[in-house]
């Protein structure tokens, strides 16, 4: 910051002036839609212009600043959304960050009540994110707070997971509601270690009931992995930047007409006739679009390749020419099972006038690169249609080491079990319709489970594993499971030796809303 004045005086001054303020960077869902918001403190400062929060939030919190300031951009927040509310507008929550240095004094949570019960904003409109770094140095204070945040109807982020190495540790013992995962501490992307990482984290989360939102998102192929396993909401520049107030405000009034469309799904309110114009929207988009794209007209039996954009070939790795591409058939290059498959999927285009996906081998031949064998996955659309002839927009994308990658899936699942392992917890899958249990490594190692038990619970009560005081419960527990319980949870002291262990369950259902599996955990009480 520059000379004049101390940090103190500089920023009570621009409080003041009202040049400290949050911008909010939105997250969306797995479809594209807007469902929460972060905000984000920004310092306008007259000589510098915008500065960023790593710019000053370290000054603030030495100058013992910084709980003035994060309860300021709480006010803020909470009037953003008094003000959608007022005006009618479909909100969402919104997300902000509370600092290690906020939890010391006991008034923190005290001093937000006081003002959102004034703004009478609704405690699940608000969301509070705190960093996995501020367990440093001893675990009470955010446990306390955690507890305080829970007791007021907060739900609590772990901000930054994955930066700092006691992870895990910190992920069981403490009751956080959601976690965040920033893409930028897996170096290596997704694929490689970068992307077992990841999965672990995916399964570690779902053993313990919690969702996951990635935050850093930056490019459409980290987009795809993570919807691919099951990350429910996504923040980043490939979608949104942080934006001020009014942007965020209109972004929402545009939601809840439908009228934002996600960078994704663009293509759809593309017209086929503009792709002929050079000069187009439409054609510069495709051109640039940063995944491969072709425009395919198919008729009958009959397709051919209208246009296919430069990352299109970049993505077969091929060196074809692209003018040789354009000419060859579609279909020849597909095996014949997948030729069937991709066929199909353009019916459903077709029929459904909606985004449909597929995948398909093919083989190209050149004599530049010699032969290749790839997975390719297809996301197609019809955009037009004259009689029998049907254009489809279709992106595509090489998943063949994808593919690859899930025949060794075997070494994340060791992975995991190494996670589950450094973390002290116990976990368990178990299969509704068979009533069949599959334990962890763990579970097999210290309780001599085979790697599959029939009929549970009931062995694991023979064996003395459910004391014969919790047998009731727990067999009740796997009833209501099959009724549809979502979690389900207690303290019971297991094995002969009765040691009291955090006993979880989170149930999985099927698209009908069937429950198909439930994800047991149990985690010693320390
Ligand atoms: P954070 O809480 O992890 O916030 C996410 C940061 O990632 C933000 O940086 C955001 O602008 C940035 N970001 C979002 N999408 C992308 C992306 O796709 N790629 C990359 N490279 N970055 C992305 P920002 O706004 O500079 O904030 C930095 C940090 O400052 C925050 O990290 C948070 O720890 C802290 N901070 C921000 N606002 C507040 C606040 O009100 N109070 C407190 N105590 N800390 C705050
Ligand atoms: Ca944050
Ligand atoms: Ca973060």
């Amino acid at each position: 910051m520059g000379k004049n004045g101390t940090i103190e005086e500089k920023f009570k001054k621009a409080m003041e002036e009202g040049r400290i303020y949050p911008y909010y960077q939105p997250q969306v869902g797995p479809d594209g839609k807007v469902v929460g918001a972060e905000a984000l403190m920004r310092w306008d400062d007259p000589e510098h212009g915008l500065l960023p929060p790593s710019y000053f939030i370290p000054e603030l919190e030495k100058a013992g600043l910084i709980h003035d300031a994060d309860l300021y951009i709480f006010r803020e927040v909470c009037s953003f959304q008094r003000e959608a509310m007022d005006a009618r507008i479909r909100t969402v929550p919104i997300s902000f960050n509370i600092s290690r240095h906020d939890l010391l004094g006991r008034e923190f949570v005290h001093e937000m009540e006081k003002l959102r019960e004034e703004m009478e904003v609704p405690a699940d409109l608000v969301k509070a994110e705190i960093t996995e770094s501020s367990a440093i140095g001893g675990k009470r204070l955010i446990q306390d707070a955690l507890k305080e945040l829970h007791e007021a109807g907060y739900t609590v982020a772990m901000d930054d997971f994955g930066s700092g190495y006691s992870s895990l540790n910190i992920l069981k013992d403490l009751d956080f509601d959601t976690i965040k995962l920033d893409m930028k501490f897996l170096d290596g992307g997704t694929g490689g270690r970068g992307g077992v990482i990841v999965g672990s984290v995916m399964q570690m989360a779902r053993w313990l009931g919690l969702p996951v939102i990635a935050e850093g998102v930056e490019t459409p192929e980290q987009a795809e992995y993570l919807k691919g396993i099951g990350c429910g909401a996504m923040q980043g520049f490939l979608y949104f930047r942080p934006m001020p107030g009014a942007e965020f405000k209109e972004l929402l009034q545009k939601a809840a007409l439908g009228k934002i469309a996600p960078p994704m799904d663009i293509i759809s309110t593309m017209d086929a006739g503009k792709f002929w114009d050079p000069e187009s929207l439409e054609a510069l988009i495709f051109s640039s679009y940063v995944g491969g794209a072709a425009i395919l007209s198919v008729d009958g039996e009959r397709a051919e390749y209208l246009r296919i954009n430069e990352k299109y070939i970049q993505e077969i790795g091929n060196c074809m020419p692209q003018d040789e591409l354009l000419r060859s058939d579609p279909f020849s290059c597909m095996l014949p099972e997948s030729q069937r498959i991709f066929k199909a999927a353009l019916s459903r285009a077709v029929e459904t006038k909606d985004e449909q996906e597929c995948e398909t081998w093919r083989e190209y031949n050149s004599k530049c690169c010699g032969d290749s064998r790839l997975c390719i996955r297809s996301t197609l659309r019809m955009i037009g249609s004259s009689g029998r002839e049907h254009i489809f927009y279709v992106m595509i994308r090489k998943v063949t080491n994808e593919k690859r990658h899930l025949e060794e899936i075997s070494e994340s699942e060791m992975r995991f079990r190494f996670a589950s392992e450094q973390a002290n917890i116990y976990a368990w899958e178990y299969d509704v319709a068979t009533k069949e249990m599959r334990p962890c490594f763990r579970c097999m190692r210290d309780l001599g489970l085979p790697p599959l038990v029939e009929n549970y619970p009931e062995p694991a009560i023979e064996a003395g594993i459910f004391p014969p005081d919790y047998a009731d419960m727990y067999r009740e527990w796997h009833r209501r499971i099959e009724k549809g319980e979502k979690t389900l949870e207690a303290i019971i002291p297991l094995t002969v030796g009765r040691v009291p262990f955090h006993v979880r369950y989170t149930t999985e259902f099927d698209e009908s809303g069937r429950p198909v599996k439930a994800y047991g955990s149990a985690a010693l009480v320390v």
